[in-house]
């Protein structure tokens, strides 16, 4: 099996938050670690089925398992709760950059964050890889994040 890739997933997760999807992992968490299904989840969180499908298969890739993605969600969201999206939704739908004022379209989000805001990015990895030491620290016993597992 591969081996779980936690730096790729901190990466994508953070991305994707300040990109404005800060609904990923409770949508993720619903859907893949609870097992409700995709239509409600997806209505849920204003995204498509097929949307909600992609995200969890990214996930599942990086962590080399279904399994191993369901027990790293919820990881993934203690390490991430106090990021905040950059790219904001206002009540008319409008995606606007908190940092540089910039309108900018829903699907170019994530693209401006790595283009004009690397430092923020750069800044939000290292605080969640922070964060999953402390975890780790806490932990007896790693067991998800070796290389064994
Ligand atoms: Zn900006």
């Amino acid at each position: 099996m591969k081996p779980i890739d936690i730096k790729s997933l901190i990466n994508y997760v953070a991305l994707k938050i300040l990109g404005g999807s800060d609904y990923l992992l409770d949508a993720l968490e619903e859907y893949l670690v609870n097992g409700e299904g995709p239509a409600i989840v997806a209505h849920k969180y204003n995204i498509s089925k097929h949307q909600l499908r992609g995200y969890a298969q990214r996930i599942i890739e990086k962590s080399g398992s279904e399994l191993r993605a369901k027990k790293v969600i919820p990881i993934l969201k203690e390490i991430s709760k106090d990021v905040k999206p950059i790219v904001v939704r206002d009540e008319n739908g409008v995606y606007t950059c908190s940092v540089c004022y910039t309108v900018i379209a829903k699907e170019d989000a994530e693209e401006h964050v790595r283009k004009y805001h690397k430092d923020v990015l750069t800044l939000t990895i290292a605080r969640m890889e922070e964060k999953l030491n402390e975890i780790r620290a806490k932990k007896a016993k790693p067991v998800i994040f070796t290389s064994a597992s």
